[in-house]
Parts: C-alpha cells; sequence; structure tokens
C-alpha cells in the first residue's frame, strides 16, 4: 500500500510505499506508518474514498491510504474524488531491452541485473505529477517470440504504451514495427477514435555513453521513427535512473491531455492534416 500525509508531502516522492505484511495490527500498522511519514499517526483514510479505515482488514496491497496525526477527513461534496486517477499502460519490446529494468526502477527504484524473463508482471505506484496524485497501473510483459500471441491482449483497454529498445542492438529497434502495427489495428478501428500516446524509448544510454562505439541505433534515427509513428522519443538508462521517472511523467502528461476535451480537437485536427 502506499502511504501520504494530507498535504501529500513525504519526502520528493509524496507517497512511500509499505508492504501490508509488515503489520499484524492496526496499532502497529499506524506506529509504523507514522515513522515512515515521520509525524504521529492517529487517523487512516482511504484515498479514494475518504472512508475512515479502522481494521487493516479494509486496506488492499495497492490501495493508497491517507495518515492524519487526527484531523478527520470528508469526501468532496460532489461524492467524487476528483484529486485521483487511474492509468493504465503497458510496457512493451523485444527480449532483453530493459523493461523489467526501467518498471522496477521506477517502481521500486532499484536496479535488478538478473531479473527473470517475464511472462506478464503488473504492478501499481500512485505518482505525483504536477501537484496531481495519479495511480499508473504497469503491466510489464515479455518480449519473446513466444509470447506473441499475448501481444494483442496486453494492448487492449490500455490508456498508452511505453515502447523500449536497446541503443546497442538494432534487432531490438526493428523489432518495434509490430507494435505499432497493432497500435494501429486495435486503436484506429476503436469507435471512440481515442489517441493512445506511446512513450519511444531508447534504453541503456549508460553503456552508449561510456563506448560509443555499442551504439547500434542512432539518437536521430530514433527520433525519427517516433516522429513517423506519433510516439514521443526519451532516450534512458535504467542503471543509472537517468530519465526513468521522466518517461512515466511524461506518459502520464500525455494521457491528461488526451483527456481534456479542447485538445481532443486539437489532435483529430492533426489526425487530420496528417
Ligand atoms: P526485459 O527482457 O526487456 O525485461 O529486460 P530486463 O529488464 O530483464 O534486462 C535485460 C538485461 O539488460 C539485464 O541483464 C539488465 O540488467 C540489463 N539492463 C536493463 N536495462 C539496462 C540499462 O539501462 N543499462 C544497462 N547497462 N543494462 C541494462
Ligand atoms: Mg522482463
Amino acid at each position: 500500500m502506499y502511504l501520504r500525509t494530507e498535504s501529500g508531502t513525504v519526502g520528493r516522492d509524496k507517497s512511500v510505499y509499505m508492504d501490508l505484511k509488515q503489520s499484524t495490527d492496526f496499532k502497529k500498522f499506524l506506529k509504523l506508518s507514522g515513522k515512515k511519514l515521520k509525524m504521529k499517526a492517529v487517523k487512516c483514510y482511504n484515498a479514494n474514498t475518504s472512508q475512515e479505515i479502522l481494521n487493516l482488514d479494509e486496506v488492499k496491497a495497492d490501495d493508497v491510504v491517507i495518515i492524519t496525526s487526527g484531523k478527520s477527513i470528508s469526501p468532496p461534496a460532489n461524492g467524487l474524488n476528483t484529486s485521483q486517477e487511474t492509468m493504465f499502460v503497458s510496457v512493451l519490446g523485444a527480449g532483453g531491452v530493459g523493461k523489467s529494468a526501467i518498471t522496477l526502477r521506477f517502481v521500486r527504484d532499484f536496479f535488478v541485473n538478473n531479473w527473470d524473463p517475464t511472462i506478464e508482471d503488473a504492478y501499481r505506484k500512485a505518482v505525483d505529477v504536477d501537484n496531481k496524485l495519479c495511480i499508473l497501473d504497469i503491466l510489464d510483459t515479455a518480449g519473446q517470440d513466444e509470447f506473441e500471441s499475448l501481444r494483442a491482449q496486453w494492448m487492449m483497454d490500455k490508456d498508452g504504451y511505453i515502447l523500449v529498445y536497446s541503443m546497442k542492438s538494432r534487432t531490438s529497434f526493428e523489432e518495434l514495427t509490430p507494435f505499432f502495427k497493432l497500435h494501429k489495428q486495435i486503436n484506429e478501428s476503436r469507435s471512440s477514435e481515442k489517441h493512445v500516446p506511446i512513450i519511444l524509448v531508447a534504453n541503456k544510454k549508460d553503456i552508449v555513453d561510456s563506448d560509443s562505439k555499442s551504439r547500434q541505433v542512432s539518437q536521430s534515427e530514433g527520433m525519427e521513427f517516433a516522429a513517423k509513428h506519433g510516439a514521443i522519443y526519451c532516450e534512458a538508462s535504467a542503471v543509472t535512473g537517468e530519465n526513468v521517472v521522466g518517461i512515466f511523467e511524461t506518459f502520464i502528461r500525455e494521457v491528461r491531455k488526451i483527456n481534456l476535451p479542447q485538445k481532443k480537437d486539437t489532435i483529430r485536427q492533426c489526425c487530420c492534416i496528417l
């Protein structure tokens, strides 16, 4: 679960992760929460519903909870929580490009050297972007050919995609073309014509930075490819963490732009011109 204060300031991140298994009873949970948030924890609320939590059974592993030092939180007047949104994103690309490394660097802020090749793994993270909390539901997928049949399923009903290749592997760059094709098939046939943002990530920047000869796909080529498909180009490294947060923040901002009625029209106009 994710803990935050009412004002939403917990260091840089504005929420901290806590494993539910760490707490055996409610009192212990409050004590631990207070320690993590560096405050006196007295009351606890579900960030989604503003309902007070009195029992740990009421909390699920991916809930966001607000801790207060005694203050009560009342639900918004319209009964809806306008401060929280949820977005769904799939991380896609060939095997070994760093999909899991990027996802874990973002979700848990660590780098894993030998992560099991994923079949599929779902993560949730509460992210504060431009002072608005967003729950990001991230699907880390498998790139191996044997899972090709699952690709369409992974791409269905998502708010957008993060497509990853490795700068030091031209093959991994070329292997992204089928994903763009699938994206067209899935999203352009939608009756709602929903625009689905794509962030194109050129990963393993650290390797190329220390040895430029290892680079197999130039920056301009990556940028051209992104422009051709209406994607946003980004260079990153899961090892150093460079741009990793930026990838997900850009994604959230892009989805928000689409959800603004005014911008929707702009996007449609662009599509027509092209
Ligand atoms: P996935 O199959 O796309 O999920 O790839 P993984 O995340 O499992 O990464 C494959 C290999 O590349 C692992 O050995 C990682 O340690 C390594 N790796 C991933 N991202 C980076 C990166 O940014 N820089 C470097 N140097 N290695 C990386
Ligand atoms: Mg993986």
